[in-house]
């Protein structure tokens, strides 16, 4: 059992710094730092996309008080992480604290024989350090139900490398689980600290809806982490990919929560791409073209929210959306169901759309878990 602080955060205020100041009970003295924040996309605070800038700057103070070397590193989806620190005055706090953002830069490959899918992985060269903080804000996520603590850090991958592992994981939720893990396993975080005063619920991580869950979690253990939020949230780790696999692989810990109760009232809502089945993951994974025109969820673009900006050309993983009289379309036989698209596009032109038969089967599947 890994030990988790949980406490109840209800605003970005003072209390924010509170709970950070006794998440650091370690020596940072001469240390450089590493500080991960969730930046997806450049969005401002209000968006809940991000990591808030209150809890970014509260990290960075205490690390100094702690006579550490913070710096920022992060490789958003899309766009530079000095721009994403723009949009949210995050640029202003670290100037003011002298504090560098730093992005990209050269990359090496490092080998982990323990790992499933990825044994090598190009790691920023730039993002090395003494010490690592991931700051994982707690959102839903269209192919892996939340993203929490544990996904946060494949934010650290190279973005052709992202595309790449994208690709050949492909839809199947459970690979793509194996793959978060192992990118964890490249860069474990000495600390997770998650922002959940104002997260996000729906279709997350970009496109849901903003929430107020009003509490803070931090732990060594980024897997006590998640298990600990997972049940806050109202989820069964067995229904969210990366808790089932990481029992499967023997890396789950469970959380021994100290700090306060946390209520959140009713559950979180998932996105309308995920179910939490694993059983229905397994239909999902049939190839047969029927059962794939029957059960798929798929990305529909609504041209009239589209500002053709093309981010959503840019991501796509399997190539499948060209543009056509200055829109993008998308070609369902290369698609992978990844829902990179929906995920970068900054004015929520994507949709996700499930057949009534897969709503059906779901609404079935879930009640018969219950
Ligand atoms: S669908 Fe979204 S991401 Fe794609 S071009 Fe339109 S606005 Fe941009
Ligand atoms: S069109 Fe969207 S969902 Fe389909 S492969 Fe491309 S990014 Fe993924």
């Amino acid at each position: 059992m890994e030990k988790v602080l949980i406490r109840n955060v209800e605003n970005y205020d003072l209390k924010v710094y509170d709970f950070v100041k006794d998440c650091f009970d370690m020596d940072l003295k001469g240390k450089s730092v590493l500080v991960k924040p969730n930046f997806l996309l450049a969005k401002d605070a209000s968006s809940a996309v991000i990591t808030h800038p209150v809890v970014i700057e509260a990290v960075l103070k205490v690390i100094i008080e702690k006579g550490g070397k913070p710096f920022i590193y992060e490789i958003p989806s899309i766009g530079s992480a000095l721009n994403a620190a723009k949009k949210c005055g995050v640029d202003k706090i670290c100037s003011d604290l002298d504090v560098e953002i730093k992005e990209l830069g050269e990359f090496e490959f490092v080998e982990n024989s323990s790992n499933v899918h990825f044994k090598k992985l190009a790691v920023p060269v730039a993002a090395k350090a003494d010490f690592i903080v991931s700051l994982a804000k707690l959102k839903t996520h269209s192919l892996m139900g939340l993203t929490l603590g544990v996904k946060n850090m494949f934010g650290l991958v190279k973005p052709d490398n992202r595309n790449q592992m994208h690709f050949k994981t492909g839809r199947d939720r459970d690979a793509f689980a194996h793959m978060l893990i192992d990118v964890f396993n490249f860069v474990k975080p000495d600390l997770t600290i998650l922002d959940g005063v104002v997260g996000m619920e729906g279709n997350g991580p970009s496109n849901g809806v903003p929430r107020k869950f009003g509490f803070m979690a931090c732990s060594k253990s980024a897997f006590a982490l998640d298990s600990a939020v997972v049940k806050i949230v109202g989820q069964k780790d067995s229904e969210i990919p990366i808790q089932r696999i990481a029992k499967e692989r023997g890396v789950y810990e469970e959380a021994e929560v100290v700090g306060d109760h946390v209520y959140i009232g009713k559950t979180i809502k998932m996105p309308d791409s995920f179910t939490g089945s694993p059983i229905f993951g397994k239909v999902q994974k049939i190839s047969y073209p029927l059962a794939k025109r029957l059960f798929d969820a798929k990305p529909v673009i609504v041209l009239d929210k589209c500002v053709s900006c093309f981010n959503c050309i840019k991501i796509c993983p399997a190539k499948a959306i060209s543009p056509k009289d200055k829109k993008p379309v998308i070609d369902y036989s290369k698609c992978i169901k990844c829902f990179c698209c929906h995920e970068v596009c900054p004015e929520d032109a994507i949709k996700i759309h499930k057949t009534y038969l897969r709503r059906f089967i779901e609404k079935r599947v879930k009640r018969s878990l219950k």
